[in-house]
């Protein structure tokens, strides 16, 4: 079984736990360690009990308490060349490099990296799988590739970016450069992008899916809610939405 909790999401910092038999990995850290040892012991998690960190690429909302968690923790860093160049290794620490495409394992989850078009250096996102279950991730992403559709169809769960309506941001109090750039190829996913992945893969396995990495400027969870629900062909009460400043609760995919 593979269970996983989103501890925040959104522009002020992201972090997930992903939980498999004995093996736990958090995915990204853009808390500092403080904020974000609150948030795991809000959800009963000792960090003694963390087994890895997976990066997924360098902005600032994914990777500030990245290193000083590991190394106040003594934990191995996941993330590919191109992440690791943007922040500042030191001696001794613990890195070990992504390769997308390459399938890797910690503990007992086995991990593949996939790139995704986002302008940072070498970004990727992870789908996860116990030979059973399959969770897949994708945040932080400008366009939909077939890659990604075949990365993520017959997943069993599902943490997908709803960025923002295009509506709202149109008319929102982002300067026009920074508009472009989140609606832009390289940028984020729309809530009408999210529902257009849904509708293009198969989903007929789907047992939990969480709309992840709201705007909280250029979207409401009621407009997301609505765009997977309709993609899905259910209500939107339905719908689980991971909020910024509290953690979900836990997620299981069960066989
Ligand atoms: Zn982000
Ligand atoms: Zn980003």
């Amino acid at each position: 079984m593979i269970r996983f909790a989103l501890l925040g999401s959104g522009s002020r910092g992201n972090a997930t736990l992903v939980e498999c038999g004995r093996t736990r990995v958090l995915v990204d850290c853009g808390f500092s360690v403080r904020e974000l040892e609150r948030r795991l012991s809000a959800i009963q998690v000792d960090p003694a009990t963390i087994d890895a960190i997976l990066v997924t690429h360098e902005h600032g909302d994914h990777i500030r308490g990245v290193w000083p968690f590991a190394r106040r923790h003594g934990l191995p860093v996941w993330m590919t060349p191109g992440t690791a160049i943007a922040c500042e290794l030191r001696p001794g620490d613990d890195f070990h490099p992504v390769v997308p495409e390459e399938p890797f394992a910690v503990g007992d989850l086995h991990v593949t990296p996939f790139a995704v078009p986002h302008d940072a250096r070498e970004p990727c996102q992870y789908r996860f799988d116990d030979g059973d279950r399959m969770l897949g991730m994708l945040t932080d992403t400008g366009s939909l590739t077939p890659h990604i559709r075949d990365m993520l169809g017959g997943c069993h769960g599902l943490i997908l970016e709803c960025n923002h309506d295009p509506d709202l941001l149109a008319v929102g109090p982002y300067p026009p450069s920074l508009k472009r750039r989140v609606g832009g190829d390289y940028g984020h996913l729309s809530n009408g992008q999210a529902a257009e992945l849904l509708t293009d893969i198969a989903t007929g396995r789907l047992q939990r899916l969480v709309g992840a990495h709201l705007s909280e400027k250029n979207n409401t969870p009621a407009h997301a809610a609505r765009a997977l629900a309709e993609a899905l062909g259910c209500r939107p009460e339905e719908m689980e939405i991971a909020a910024q400043d509290t953690p979900s609760n836990w997620f299981s995919l069960s066989s």
